[in-house]
């Protein structure tokens, strides 16, 4: 298929899908925000008065979320490549967050606290190659592994989004080497056919 027929039939399935319609009905900015509320209604990783820190957080719809959730005696640090429209109750910026200089912003605004949940729904620009993207995938869930293991409170977790494919059972190993507990999972928000997931870490492990 045509890389522009692939798109129009994405446009399709995009502005039909259920989850797009709900989004704009409820003023969520990205369907991804039912993934988080799916994910965070099982797991209770949003707690009123947290430290969040979001990567790859455009358009915001986790943002959003996460601000209604931690409420007003909380924090939310969105961080994108892209920017990232002003949210009440986040801090956006803008900024490769493999940059050094990103992360001591993040650093900067964090003012010695601690976050108490790191979440990532970073993703790359897809080439179509799949070695390629995968292994893009994987670079970025490292660069959130290496920050939430580095940042985070002893009691805190991590949210990542991790592809299954090459360089999966590696990343869970990674995150089962830092965390005491991780849990994969898949929101009914997540399309089916997609093959992202979530895993879900908790509890840093000492050093
Ligand atoms: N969670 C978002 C929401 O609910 O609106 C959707 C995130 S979207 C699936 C993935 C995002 O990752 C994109 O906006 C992309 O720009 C961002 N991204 C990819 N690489 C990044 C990087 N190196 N640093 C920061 N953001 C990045």
């Amino acid at each position: 298929m045509s890389r522009t027929k692939t798109s129009k039939a994405w446009m399709r399935e995009h502005v039909n899908d259920a989850w797009v319609q709900k989004a704009r009905a409820d003023g969520y900015r990205a369907r991804s925000a039912y993934k988080l509320m799916q994910i965070d209604d099982r797991d209770h990783l949003l707690r009123a008065g947290g430290v969040v820190v979001d990567l790859g957080a455009a358009p915001g719809g986790w943002s959003q979320v996460a601000a209604e959730r931690v409420g007003p005696a909380g924090r939310v640090i969105a961080v994108d490549l892209l920017e990232i429209a002003p949210l009440r109750g986040v801090e956006c910026l803008q900024g490769d967050f493999g940059d050094e200089a990103i992360l001591a912003t993040v650093q900067s605004r964090l003012a010695g606290r601690s976050p108490d949940l790191v979440m990532s729904d970073m993703a790359p620009n897809m080439s179509g190659i799949p070695g390629v993207d995968q292994a893009r995938a994987c670079g970025l869930a490292e660069l959130a592994i290496d920050f939430a293991r580095t940042s985070l409170t002893r009691e805190g977790a991590l949210l990542l989004k991790v592809f299954h494919g090459e360089g999966f059972d590696e990343l869970i190993r990674t995150l089962r080497g830092a965390f005491l507990q991780v849990a994969v999972r898949k929101p009914e928000a997540s399309r089916g056919r997609s093959n992202e997931t979530y895993a879900v870490g908790r509890g840093l492990k000492a050093v």
